[in-house]
């Protein structure tokens, strides 16, 4: 089996200003809010609340994340129900969560028999999905980042219909419907996959949208993309790239950005031994952009690690250190949620095999059993349990508080 790279995301630091580029909201009122703002979270700087995260806050969250030396659980979900598992999660952790709809995730949500002509059922979905964050986000106490998980270039119409609902909620609220997008154009030439990233940050900063893009390749399948035959030398990005996207994102006014690099990094789980990571990479792209800024700075880029499921803690904590700021989850979440399915199955099996009767007697009603609801909920507090356990390993545990 061969086995591709890991990505990571840096986010820039130094273009940042968007009390400036994403004030829509006239000045007075951001006064007037300062006057009265009082922090949400003693650990966290104040623009930093409970619900969902964008702009400015956004940049400074994650920046907290980069000084203070957790990453942020980027979780894939399919539902409101792995929705409320991750928010119950965070609520437990005492950190924040990034919800991340996968375009596949979008489909599931507005339902798999509608037609996906035009990517309208990804669309619909993703939105529908944002909409109930939105709207319950609050109620669980913790900052929550709406994200996207990997756009290929074939698939940016699907981003195109986000961007939109971002600009109508932006007109409504001065704040976007997502907080941040991945175009994931690590199949095109480097100049072609940073141009079209530059052109979507353009449009995304003028929202406070937040880009995550990708330098060389995940390694491993995931969500129908296979990318296990890809040769070995792309799964590891240079620092020269690294920094040329840096400098091409810089450029955007307002812009914000993390980068998913490769380092070994690998979507899917595999037998120990499979997987060759090598966060060094990291640490070397950020000292080579250092150099070449000649900042202060020693980590000017935010990285975001792919394919993290079955890395060691080990190896998880040492890419923290070299500024990775999240970290995607999928495998591990998916698996939790089946085995607290399967969990409710194996006990209450006997219960389970018809509307009427049980070892209690043949007339015995199993309605209190088979309500959709219990299973589900057996799911769900799997999944926000192994939610915990990766927290810990992000060292995302009490960071608001
Ligand atoms: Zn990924």
């Amino acid at each position: 089996m061969k086995l591709a790279v890991t990505t990571l995301f840096i986010g820039s630091a130094a273009a940042f200003s968007p009390a400036a580029s994403f004030g829509v909201r006239s000045s007075a009122l951001n006064m007037a809010e300062t006057a009265t703002e009082t922090k949400a979270f003693a650990k966290l700087p104040a623009t930093v609340k409970p619900g969902v995260v964008t702009g400015k806050a956004l940049t400074d969250l994650l920046d907290n994340a980069k000084a203070q030396g957790y990453a942020i659980p980027g979780v894939n979900i399919v539902g409101s129900n792995s929705i409320n598992a991750c928010m119950e999660a965070a609520a437990k952790y005492g950190g924040p969560i990034m919800v991340t709809f996968s375009k596949g995730g979008g489909q599931f949500i507005c339902g798999k028999s509608v037609d996906n002509k035009n990517d309208q059922a990804s669309i619909a979905g993703t939105i529908a999905g944002a909409k109930h964050v939105h709207e319950v986000a609050k109620l669980y106490g913790v900052p929550v980042v709406l994200h996207t998980d990997h756009c290929q270039k074939a698939w940016l119409p699907w981003i195109d219909g986000l961007l939109t609902a971002s600009e109508e909620h932006f007109a409504k609220t001065g704040e976007p419907l997502f907080s941040s997008h991945m175009l994931d154009l690590s199949e095109e030439p480097l100049e072609e996959n940073i141009a079209i990233c530059k052109s979507y940050l353009e449009k995304f900063a003028k929202v406070g949208i937040l880009l995550e893009f990708e330098l060389g390749v995940t390694g491993g399948e995931e969500d129908g993309v296979d990318n296990s035959d890809v040769d070995s030398s792309r799964l590891y990005t240079q620092p020269e790239e690294v920094y040329y996207a840096y400098e091409q994102l810089s450029q955007v006014p307002g812009g914000a950005f993390t980068c998913a690099a490769s380092f070994g990094n690998v979507h899917g789980v595999y037998a120990p031994g499979n997987v060759d990571l090598q966060p060094i990479i990291l640490y070397n792209s950020q000292k080579y952009i250092q150099e070449k800024l000649g900042c202060e700075d020693d980590k000017p880029m935010k990285f975001v690690f792919h394919g993290g499921s079955g890395s060691s803690v080990e190896d998880i904590q040492y890419a923290i250190g070299a500024g990775v700021v999240k970290m995607n989850i999928d495998t591990d979440t998916q698996w939790a949620f089946w085995d607290g399915v399967r969990g409710y199955e194996a006990k209450y099996h006997d219960y389970l095999q018809g509307q009427i009767g049980n070892p209690e007697g043949p007339d015995k009603p199993n309605k209190k059993y088979y309500d959709p609801r219990l299973m589900l909920r057996a799911g769900e507090e799997a999944m926000a349990a192994r939610l915990v356990k990766a927290a810990e390993d992000l060292k995302c545990v009490n960071v608001l508080n």
